[in-house]
C-alpha cells in the first residue's frame, strides 16, 4: 500500500513539475488528472517557424487579426463561486487569470493597472514572505477586487520536504498573507497552489480535506522564460487557443509579463474569450483544519516517504 501510494506520488510529481523557474520538457503542462486532449496539446511541441521567408518579413508585429473564435461581447466573464476544485468549470472561451509569486514593487501595481483598464480580475497566489514584505502593495491586489490565495511562504519545493515541514510551510504562507490582509477586501481565499506545481498525494489530498481549493494550471505562460513579451504572447494563445479554455498561469514579478498583459488581453478579447473570476464560498478561510492540524504538530510517527 505505501509502495503504491508513493509511485502514485512520484507519478504525480513528475507529471506536475514545471512552473514558476524551472525549465520543463513540453510535456510537463499541467497537474492533476491529464485529459486525453491535453496529452494530445501537451506532446506536441512548439513550431516555431523559421526558414527563408522570415528573412523577408518585418520585424514589427505582424499577427494578422485574430479570428474571432468565441462570442463573448465583454472581457469580464462569470464570477465563479467556489467551494472546491470541482466547482470550477469552465465552459469553451473561458479563461481564469492567475498570477503568482508576488507582490513584487514595481511589477504588481502595472498588473493591476493593466487588469482594471480591461475590466477583469484575476486571482493572486501570494508568497507569504513577499506580502509581508510588501504589506501595502497585498492589501492593494484585494482592495482593487481581486481574488488572494496561498502559495506557501517562501516558495520551497514541498514535494522534497518531510509531510510536517511541507504542511507547516503551508500553514506559515497562510497565516502571514491572512494577517498582512487583515480581512481587506474579503482577505485570503481557500485557494492554494503548490511552488514548481510540485506536489505529493499526501499533500494535495491533504489540502482537499482541510477545505483548501488547489489552484491547478491548464495553461503554463512560461512568462519566467527569457523570452520575448512576444513569444510569450504566441505560444500561451497558441495553446490556449488548442484547449479553448482555462486557467492561465503568469507571475506578477516579471517586466516580461509587465509588458506582455496588455497585448494578450486584447488579444482575447478580439478572439471572444471571457475572464472568470474566482470567489471562494465561504469568504476567509483559508484550509482551517490543514491549519490547525499544522500548528498543532500531528506527526505521523513514521518517517514520510516523500
Ligand atoms: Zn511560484
Amino acid at each position: 500500500m505505501r509502495l503504491l501510494r508513493t509511485v502514485f506520488a512520484v507519478a504525480l510529481t513528475a507529471t506536475a513539475l514545471g512552473a514558476c523557474a524551472k525549465p520543463v520538457s513540453q510535456n510537463a503542462l499541467a497537474t492533476g488528472p491529464v485529459k486525453a486532449q491535453d496529452a494530445v496539446a501537451a506532446s506536441a511541441p512548439d513550431t516555431i517557424v523559421t526558414g527563408g521567408i522570415a528573412s523577408s518579413v518585418s520585424a514589427s508585429y505582424t499577427q494578422s487579426m485574430p479570428r474571432r473564435i468565441f462570442h463573448g461581447t465583454s472581457l469580464a466573464g462569470r464570477t465563479l463561486e467556489v467551494g472546491s476544485a470541482a466547482d470550477i468549470q469552465l465552459k469553451p472561451g473561458e479563461v481564469i487569470l492567475t498570477f503568482d509569486d508576488g507582490p513584487r514593487p514595481g511589477k504588481t501595481e502595472h498588473i493591476l493597472d493593466t487588469l482594471e483598464a480591461h475590466g477583469v480580475k484575476a486571482t493572486f497566489l501570494m508568497l507569504g514572505s513577499q506580502a509581508k514584505a510588501h504589506p501595502e502593495l497585498a492589501r492593494e491586489v484585494a482592495l482593487r477586487g481581486n481574488t488572494v490565495g496561498n502559495h506557501t511562504y517562501d516558495h520551497a519545493d514541498l514535494a522534497k520536504m518531510s509531510r510536517q515541514d511541507a504542511m507547516d510551510d503551508i500553514a506559515r504562507g497562510a497565516t502571514a498573507i491572512a494577517t498582512v490582509l487583515d480581512g481587506a477586501g474579503g482577505g485570503l481565499s481557500p485557494f492554494f497552489r503548490f511552488p514548481y506545481l510540485a506536489q505529493t498525494g499526501f499533500l494535495r489530498t491533504s489540502m482537499l480535506q482541510g477545505d483548501v481549493v488547489v489552484l491547478d494550471v491548464d495553461i503554463d505562460s512560461k512568462d519566467y522564460y527569457a523570452e520575448t513579451a512576444d513569444d510569450v504572447i504566441q505560444r500561451t494563445l497558441k495553446r490556449l487557443d488548442a484547449r479553448g479554455s482555462g486557467i492561465i498561469l503568469f507571475h506578477d514579478i516579471h517586466q516580461r509579463t509587465v509588458d506582455l498583459l496588455p497585448v494578450f488581453l486584447d488579444e482575447i478579447a478580439a478572439r471572444g474569450y471571457t475572464v472568470v473570476s474566482l470567489k471562494p464560498r465561504t469568504p476567509g478561510v483559508f484550509g482551517r483544519s490543514v491549519v490547525t492540524a499544522s500548528v498543532a504538530g500531528v506527526k505521523t510517527g513514521q518517517p514520510a516517504p516523500f
